[in-house]
């Protein structure tokens, strides 16, 4: 990212799934209308379907011409961040200020695909590349326990709302489930889940399991054998999300490294390695702003199986 100060963007990083991606934060830290058990963001502070300009739109608007207008090389500018972006009551005046004037660019839509059953929500986003939301349960008692929705949220209109949203959206949609084991893994729960994907008919299925710390200590990983057989019943173009690509291109932000590495470390747990693919940077380099983080105690170290995560200490 260049010098210019930036509230509402982050990165470019690499991911998994889109390549390139800028990200738009376009709501506060953890206002969601979900407090998923897996979340790397931590507990959801602001439990809501209430959708509204959380942040200024017109800001938003004027942060995208800036950064765009030396026209970056990117795959993907993705709606994201550490809350739910469709809670946003500008995601469609800002997805079309972007196709008007940014027209070179896709636009993606990483959302919990909880809203949609709200009236206008669907049109909101037609202009919108690729939309992927997530569906991790059907039955009540596994959606509260995995997803633990605020409480006017039900699974049967959200199921509903993806549907429809898939016969009126023209783009792709690539629907994420996230499998906890002992929890969505069950015969029964595949078998509705099952019958729920087909009523949705995404383009594409993808299955996730935890890989970096997620809010409570209990939540394990599945495993790649428990993941295929999972797949396998899907049976609908279902894929295992693969570790991410390497990129090692990524020149647009060299400035301030400091403060962009805090900045990524804010909205979800890193490992010096994940720092370096996003930045570019040696792990040796990343390590030396780590050290400098750690010793003034902005941050603290978290050893996992999957290797060391860094978080930010609240
Ligand atoms: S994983 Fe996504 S949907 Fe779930 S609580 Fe976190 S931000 Fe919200």
């Amino acid at each position: 990212m260049s010098d210019h100060k930036y509230n509402y963007l982050f990165g470019p990083v690499p991911s998994r799934r889109l390549g390139i991606s800028l990200g738009v934060d376009l709501i506060p830290h953890k206002t969601c209308s979900l407090n998923c058990v897996y979340c790397e963001c931590g507990r959801t502070t602001n439990l809501t379907i209430e959708r509204r300009e959380y942040f200024p739109g017109e800001t938003i608007l004027t942060e995208l011409q800036t950064f765009l207008e030396p026209k970056p090389t990117l795959d993907f500018i993705t709606f994201s961040g550490s809350g739910e972006p469709a809670l946003h009551s500008d995601i469609g005046r800002i997805a079309n200020f972007l196709k008007t004037h940014f027209p070179d660019y896709k636009i993606a839509l990483l959302t919990n695909g909880t809203l949609f059953y709200q009236p206008g929500l669907i049109e909101e986003v037609k202009s919108i590349d690729l939309i992927l939301p997530s569906l991790d349960a059907v039955s009540d008692r596994v959606f509260k326990k995995i997803n633990r929705p605020f409480r006017e949220l039900k699974n049967d209109k959200i199921i509903e709302g993806l549907a429809q949203l898939r016969r009126s959206f023209k783009g792709q949609l690539w629907l994420e489930v996230f499998i906890v084991p002992g929890l969505n893994d069950t015969d029964e729960e595949i078998a509705k889940l099952k019958d729920a994907v087909h009523r949705i008919n995404p383009d594409r299925v993808q299955l996730n399991t935890l890989d970096r710390p997620g809010t409570v200590a209990w939540v394990k990983p599945a495993t790649r054998v428990s993941l295929e057989r999972i797949a396998q019943k899907l049976d609908h173009h279902t894929e295992i999300i693969a570790t991410f690509r390497q990129r090692t291109q990524i020149s647009s932000y060299q400035t301030d490294i400091e403060s962009n590495i805090l900045q990524t470390i804010k909205r979800r747990p890193c490992t010096v390695n994940d720092l370096s693919t996003t930045f570019g940077l040696h792990p040796n380099e990343i390590n030396k702003y780590i050290e400098a983080l750690l010793s003034r105690n902005v941050i603290r170290a978290d050893v996992l199986e999957r290797g060391t995560f860094f978080r930010t200490i609240q």
